[in-house]
């Protein structure tokens, strides 16, 4: 059977860009999402007009419960897991003493409890099945930080820190772990930039423009088929950010 991968928030954004890709390889893609229901029916909807068919499943990954639930239907379906991306996640941008706890939770709860509450879910299949990839989407702001961003740094850089970790732990059971860094992809998370903003961000980019949600979706396409590439942070920003 084709691979099976299980993405986090696909109903938007570079979720959504991941889902169609690899759907449209033949992976059997489970797309993810919370909120936005009617978006991710439309994906549905728009590649089943190619005749693919994709699972879309509702669950809120800050929760174990949904969690459970997600990687439940995903086994009884398929009877395996072979690619997990945790994708799903949010921003705020504020004054770090502005902060709340309740920013914290939400932020680190999405953002990070998330890929730990679903890695730790889909390992067992993996470990069993002696093969498997996760992929953290993490954030230039994790490697360099992003001011006005502190808690999402801290998430994303907490992602970092398990992707490699995690990598060294599940090596001798075939199962590979990679974050991809994103620098700034155009999609509904930075909408909150006006276009002066945005052209001031251009100017700090080498190549001068800002990413699609295909750099990424590429990127995740070459790690599916990659077999020695694990606990690695793979930046993907025009160059905005070399380490
Ligand atoms: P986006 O367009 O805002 O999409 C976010 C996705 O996450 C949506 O599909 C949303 O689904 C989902 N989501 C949020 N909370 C969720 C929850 N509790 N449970 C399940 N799904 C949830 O953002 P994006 O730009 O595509 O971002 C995708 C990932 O890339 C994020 O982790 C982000 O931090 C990272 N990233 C993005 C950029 C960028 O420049 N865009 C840069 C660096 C890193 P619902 O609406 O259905 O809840």
């Amino acid at each position: 059977m084709e691979k099976v991968v299980i993405i986090t928030g696909a109903s938007r954004g570079i979720g959504r860009e991941i889902a169609k890709r690899l759907a449209k390889k033949g992976l059997k893609v489970i797309a993810n999402y919370n909120k936005s229901e009617k978006e991710a029916e439309k994906l549905k909807a728009e590649l089943e007009q190619e005749e693919i068919s994709i699972d879309i499943v509702k669950a809120d990954v800050s929760k174990r419960e949904d969690v459970r639930k997600l990687v439940k239907y995903t086994l009884n379906k398929y009877d395996k897991i072979d690619v997990l991306i945790n994708n799903a996640g949010i921003s705020e941008y504020k004054l770090f003493t502005d902060e709340t706890d309740k920013d914290w939770n939400k932020i680190i709860n999405t953002n990070l409890y998330s890929a730990f509450a679903m890695s730790q879910e889909v390992i067992p299949n993996m470990v069993h099945n002696k093969s498997g990839l996760i992929i953290n989407i993490s954030s230039a702001w994790g490697v360099v930080g992003g001011s006005l961003e502190v808690v999402y740094s801290i998430s994303k850089a907490g992602m970092d820190g398990m992707t490699k970790a995690l990598a060294k732990e599940l090596g001798p059971s075939n199962i590979r772990v990679n974050s991809i860094a994103p620098g700034m992809i155009y999609t509904k998370m930075n909408e909150k930039f006006t276009e002066e903003e945005l052209r001031g961000i251009k100017e700090e980019i080498p190549l001068g423009v800002i990413g699609e949600a295909s750099d990424i979706s590429k990127c995740i396409e070459w790690l599916i088929e990659d077999k020695y590439t694990t606990g690695q942070v793979i930046s993907i920003n025009g160059g905005w950010i070399i380490t």
